[in-house]
C-alpha cells in the first residue's frame, strides 16, 4: 500500500493546489531514475510475494466471527521488539488499509526457483501472526483471535461485524458510509485522509453496485440500505446510487479492506522488464478467474466470484464529468466537477476507467510489439508526454513515455505537508505518489536513482503481478506464486521466441469476463492462438483449453518448456509426480490444473456451496451470522490442514488432500 511517511497528510482542499507541482516534480525524478538505471543489466530473477491477512475475533459462545480492530499494535511490535524474531524467520510485516489487516512478505527476495521454501516462509509468517495474537488476553470466556487469508470477509458492513462496542454512537465523517464505521480504517493518518480525499475529489461517496445472486426468496432490493440524516449531501445519495438487483457498497473499505496475493519479479534489464510486463498482460484476467475467492459481500451472495471491481469502485476518485455521467445530486455537485478547483475544472478529461483497474497500455520496446495493439481509449497527460519525450536527462521512447503520461492523468490523493519539497536527484517521493496510487493489474516498477549499473545492492527493473485473490492455505498461495514464477522464468528465458501479444481491448474484455460466477467453468476468454507466430491472432477458449490444450495451453507452452529447460522433466510436468525432489511442486501445479479443468472448486465456489448448503440458509442470498461463523471455522480448519469434517477433501479433492495430510514440508522434517 505504498510508503508510510511520517507527517501531516493534507486534506484534498488544501492539497489540490500542489497537484501540478507534484506531477511535474515526479516526472523529473523519474527522468533521473532513467538517467541512472537505463543501462543496468544482468540482474538476477529475484522475486517475492505479498500476502494479506485479516485478523479475526471469533466469539465461540455467541457464535460470531468479527473483524478484529483491537490488536493492530502487533504491527508496531513486529517493527520493534519483535523485529529480531521476524529477521530469524526471514519475514517482514507491513501495514495495510484496514485496521484489521496485516501484510507480510519474505524478509529478503527469493532467488529463482525456491521449491518448498515459499510455502515454508508463508507458514512462518502466519505462525508469527498467530503467536502474537495468542498473547493478548481475551475478554470473553470462549474467544480466539486468528489471522486468516480470506479475500473478502463475507459480512463486512453487517450488524456486529467488528469487535467494537457501539460503532454507531458517533459519526463516521471520513467515509460517511451507511455501513462501515471509520474504525475499520488503519489509524495511520494516511489512510483516513486518502478515504476522505477520494470522496471529496469525486464529489460524491464512492458507489459500487455488485450484481446480487438471485435465489428463490432473494429480495428485489438490497434491504440493508437505510435512511439516515447525518451528512448532507451524502445521505441523500443512496436512493440514486443504489439499484434494484444489486448489492450497494459505499466506502473505500469494502475494496481496500479485501486481501490479495501479489508477486514482484526483477528482470535482467529494462527492455526485458518491458517485455515481461507486456507478456503478462493477458495472464492477469486469466489468473483472476483461476484464483476466484470472493462470492459474498456485505452479507449477500453475489452473482460474481472475485473482488476486483469492488476495489476498482472503492477508490474511484473520478468526478461525474470525468466519468461522463450526470452527478447524483446536481445541486451539490455543480456541473459534475466534484472537488476540482477552478483551473482544473477548465481542463477536464473524460477518463474511461478507475485508477484501480486492468492495465491500459503495452509498454512495447521489443521486436514483437506493434503500436496498433494499444487499441483502447486511454487518455494521457500531454504536457508530461512532451517532457518525457523531449528532455536532456533521459528522453524516453514514445510507447514507454505514453505509459507514464497515462499514469499522470491522475491527481495525487495523498500529500504530506512535510514532503512537498524534495531533491529530485535523490528522491522518488513525488513519482511514487502517482505510481503507487495507480493500482493496475500489473505494475511496472522502476528502480531509484541509486540503481546505477554497478550498484547491485538495490533493486533493478521489476514487474508486479497483482490480480491474484488470496487463498486460504499457504499451500495454495505458494502454488499460485510458483506457477506465476515459472511463467515469468519461461518468458525471460525464451524472450526471443515467445510472442504473447493480443489487442489490449481483448484483455479489457477478458477482465470483465473473469468476474463472472463460475467463469472458470462456463466462460471463454481471448487467448493467443500461437505464441510462436509473429501475428496477434487470438480466439476465444475455455479456461480448460487455455491451460490444458496440447497446442496452445499454458502447461504445454510455458510450464513444460521451462521445467524441461531446468532439467526437471523430459517432456511433461506430470513426470514430477515420480520425482522425490520436486514432488510438492507437482502438487502445486496439480492444484492449478485441477481447478482450471473444473475437477475441484475454486475457493469462491467452495464458499458459495458452503453458504447455500448451510441449514441456516433461507434461499434469500443472505449470509447470516451463523453461516458466516461456521464458514470461518471451516476456513480456519482448512488453513490448519484439519480434514476432520472432510472440508479439505471437498476443496482440494482426495489426492491432493491425502498428499497434504501425509507429507510435511521438507524444512519441517
Ligand atoms: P509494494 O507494496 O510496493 O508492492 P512491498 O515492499 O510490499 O511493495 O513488496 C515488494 C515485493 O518485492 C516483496 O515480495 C519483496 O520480497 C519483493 N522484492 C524485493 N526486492 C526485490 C527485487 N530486487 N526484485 C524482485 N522482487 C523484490
Ligand atoms: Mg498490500
Ligand atoms: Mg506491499
Ligand atoms: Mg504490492
Ligand atoms: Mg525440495
Ligand atoms: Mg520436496
Amino acid at each position: 500500500m505504498g510508503l508510510l511517511a511520517a507527517g501531516t497528510p493534507l486534506q484534498w482542499l488544501d492539497s489540490r493546489k500542489y497537484n501540478e507541482f507534484i506531477k511535474t516534480q515526479g516526472i523529473e525524478q523519474l527522468l533521473y531514475v532513467f538517467q541512472a538505471a537505463s543501462k543496468r543489466n544482468n540482474d538476477p530473477l529475484l522475486w517475492g510475494d505479498e500476502l494479506e491477512y485479516m485478523m479475526l475475533d471469533i466469539d465461540l459462545e455467541s457464535k460470531n466471527a468479527m473483524l478484529d480492530i483491537n490488536h493492530d499494535s502487533i504491527l508496531h511490535s513486529f517493527d520493534n521488539e519483535d523485529f529480531p524474531l521476524c529477521r530469524i524467520n526471514d519475514v517482514l510485516f507491513h501495514p495495510e488499509y484496514g485496521r484489521f489487516m496485516l501484510e507480510a512478505t519474505p524478509g529478503k527476495p527469493y532467488d529463482g526457483y525456491m521449491d518448498e521454501y515459499i510455502e515454508f516462509n508463508m507458514k512462518n509468517r502466519r505462525n508469527l501472526a498467530k503467536f502474537k495474537l495468542d498473547q493478548f488476553p481475551t475478554t470473553k470466556k470462549k474467544e480466539k483471535l486468528v489471522p486468516i487469508s480470506l479475500t473478502v470477509f463475507p459480512r463486512m458492513g453487517c450488524e456486529d461485524f467488528l469487535n467494537m462496542e457501539n460503532p454507531w454512537d458517533h459519526k463516521n465523517s471520513v467515509s460517511r458510509s451507511l455501513f462501515l464505521p471509520d474504525e475499520v480504517i488503519n489509524r495511520h493518518a494516511r489512510f483516513p485522509t486518502l478515504t476522505g480525499n477520494i470522496r471529496i475529489r469525486r464529489g460524491e461517496k464512492v458507489c459500487i453496485n455488485i450484481p446480487m445472486f438471485k435465489d428463490k426468496f432473494t429480495p428485489k432490493f438490497d434491504d440493508s440500505i437505510y435512511e439516515r440524516d447525518w451528512f448532507t449531501p451524502e445521505d441523500q445519495e443512496t436512493l440514486k446510487a443504489s439499484k434494484p438487483g444489486f448489492i450497494y457498497l459505499d466506502a473505500m473499505g469494502f475494496g481496500m479492506g479485501s486481501s490479495c496475493l501479489q508477486n514482484t519479479f526483477q528482470a535482467p534489464d529494462i527492455d526485458k522488464a518491458r517485455y515481461l510486463y507486456d507478456s503478462l498482460c493477458n495472464f492477469a484476467p486469466i489468473f483472476l478467474a483461476a484464483s476466484a475467492a470472493a462470492p459474498a459481500f456485505k452479507g449477500w451472495l453475489a452473482d460474481q466470484d472475485v473482488r476486483w471491481n469492488v476495489i476498482s469502485g472503492a477508490v474511484d476518485c473520478r468526478t461525474p464529468r470525468e466519468r461522463n455521467v450526470p452527478p447524483l445530486l446536481p445541486k451539490f455537485n455543480k456541473d459534475g466537477l466534484g472537488g476540482l478547483d477552478e483551473v482544473a475544472s477548465k481542463h477536464v478529461q473524460k477518463i474511461p476507467k478507475s485508477r484501480y483497474s486492468c492495465v491500459d497500455l503495452y509498454l512495447g520496446g521489443n521486436k514483437f510489439f506493434n503500436r496498433t495493439l494499444n487499441d483502447t481509449e486511454v487518455p494521457i497527460n500531454e504536457k508530461i508526454l512532451k517532457r518525457l519525450l523531449e528532455n536532456d536527462k533521459a528522453p524516453l521512447d514514445y510507447d514507454l513515455a505514453k505509459h507514464f503520461a497515462h499514469l499522470f492523468i491522475r491527481d495525487p490523493i495523498s500529500v504530506f505537508e512535510e514532503s512537498i519539497n524534495q531533491d529530485n536527484k535523490t528522491s522518488t517521493n513525488h513519482f511514487e505518489n502517482l505510481q503507487s496510487t495507480n493500482w493496475q493489474s500489473l505494475r511496472f516498477k522502476p528502480p531509484t536513482q541509486e540503481a546505477i549499473p554497478s550498484n547491485k545492492n538495490v533493486p533493478g527493473w521489476r514487474v508486479e503481478f497483482r490480480p491474484l485473490e488470496v487463498q486460504l492455505t499457504d499451500f495454495e498461495n505458494a502454488a499460485y506464486s510458483t506457477f506465476i514464477y515459472l511463467i515469468v522464468d519461461c518468458l525471460l528465458t525464451f524472450s526471443d521466441k515467445i510472442n504473447n501479444y493480443i489487442p489490449m481491448s481483448q484483455i479489457w474484455d477478458n477482465m470483465h469476463t473473469a468476474h463472472h460466477r463460475d467463469a472458470i467453468l462456463n466462460e471463454k476468454f481471448y487467448w493467443k492462438d500461437s505464441i510462436d507466430s509473429l501475428d496477434f491472432k487470438s480466439s476465444k477458449y475455455s479456461m480448460n483449453e487455455i491451460f490444458h490444450d496440447s497446442q496452445m495451453g499454458i502447461f504445454a507452452t510455458f510450464i513444460n518448456p521451462i521445467l524441461k529447460h531446468k532439467g526437471f522433466i523430459q517432456s511433461d510436468w506430470q513426470e514430477l509426480k515420480s520425482s522425490k525432489e520436486h514432488l510438492r511442486t507437482y502438487y502445486y501445479l496439480k492444484l492449478i490444473s485441477d481447478r482450471t479443468s473444473g475437477k475441484i472448486p475454486t475457493i469462491a465456489k467452495y464458499i458459495r456451496n458452503f453458504i447455500m448448503n448451510h441449514p441456516d440458509y433461507k434461499h434469500d442470498s443472505k449470509v447470516s451470522k451463523l453461516i458466516n461463523f461456521d464458514l470461518i471455522m471451516a476456513c480456519e480448519r482448512i488453513t490448519d490442514f484439519n480434514n476432520s469434517r472432510n472440508e479439505m477433501a471437498e476443496l482440494f479433492g482426495k489426492e491432493i488432500t491425502d498428499y497434504l495430510l501425509t507429507n510435511k514440508l521438507s524444512y519441517e522434517k
